[in-house]
């Protein structure tokens, strides 16, 4: 089976991760690579630097502890079934079709195939991260959802200057294309659909960790200084929460992290 792998290499001075190919099966992979759909979703998911921008967050503020060896970790994007989160291989995987089924659940909502496209790149990012947190609970079943959901946040708001503005994006994008379940990723879509309830969570995260900036994206509301004090406190207690839970993963020079 022919698969793509971005994979994080041992700590040297330049390259922090490569793109390299591996092909155990050449029927198989004749026939994967003869889709041009899966072609088309390969150039711009790597055109996207979504994958890139990921590892070399990990690569620039984690490091392997004897459980969870974060150095070594990979991301292949390749034939699965169903994204999920390789534990045992620290290892992170998308199917191509996950994109493809992003892009036509995205052309239904938007007017133009370039919004479309871009709707379906930040549906993928939000999965990359949400399996991150996966990964960092151990566990792919919806009892750690609650975690995957407050890790991946966490990282995305705090580990980019604009990681709220692309965080609310993501959670939107991945909400309203798991409302159009279809195919066979169907599951994945029917268990994470972002119920309202978990998307105002996420939004008060965002408000939260900076409110004068975060003030104009999110929606207005009858109380907003009650509604930001709150959302002051939630994002405060997620980033001592986090901090905790990540606290051994976490590079002593990384700013993740309050010492
Ligand atoms: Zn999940």
């Amino acid at each position: 089976m022919l698969c793509q792998i971005i994979c994080k290499s041992a700590r040297v001075a330049v390259v922090t991760f490569a793109v390299s190919y591996c092909a155990t099966a050449t029927a198989d992979a004749t026939a994967i690579w003869q889709s041009t759909e899966e072609a088309l979703a390969k150039t711009v998911l790597e055109q996207s630097n979504v994958v890139s921008d990921f590892i070399k967050l990990i690569d620039d503020n984690f490091i392997s502890t004897t459980d969870l060896r974060l150095e070594e970790l990979k991301v292949t994007i390749g034939n699965d079934r169903v994204p999920h989160a390789n534990v045992d291989a620290t290892e992170l995987r998308l199917p191509y079709r996950y994109f493809t089924n992003a892009i036509q659940s995205h052309a239904e909502l938007e007017e133009s195939r370039e919004a479309a496209l871009e709707r379906a790149i930040d549906t993928v990012e939000f999965t990359l991260y949400h399996l991150f947190g996966h990964l960092i609970a151990s566990d792919n079943s919806a009892d750690s959802d609650d975690i995957a959901e407050s890790v991946s946040s966490w990282l995305m708001i705090k580990g980019f200057s604009n990681g709220g503005e692309q965080w609310f994006s993501n959670a939107l994008a991945f909400g309203r294309a798991s409302q159009l379940l279809d195919g066979p990723l169907e599951d994945y879509w029917h268990e994470h659909s972002l119920y309202k309830s978990r998307q105002n969570t996420i939004n008060c995260w965002i408000l939260g960790s900076a409110p004068k900036r975060y003030s104009n994206l999110l929606k207005p509301v009858l109380e907003p200084e009650k509604r930001t004090r709150h959302c002051i406190a939630e994002w405060n207690k997620l980033d001592s929460d986090m901090q905790t839970l990540l606290r051994d993963n976490v590079r002593s020079d990384s700013s993740l992290i309050t010492r």
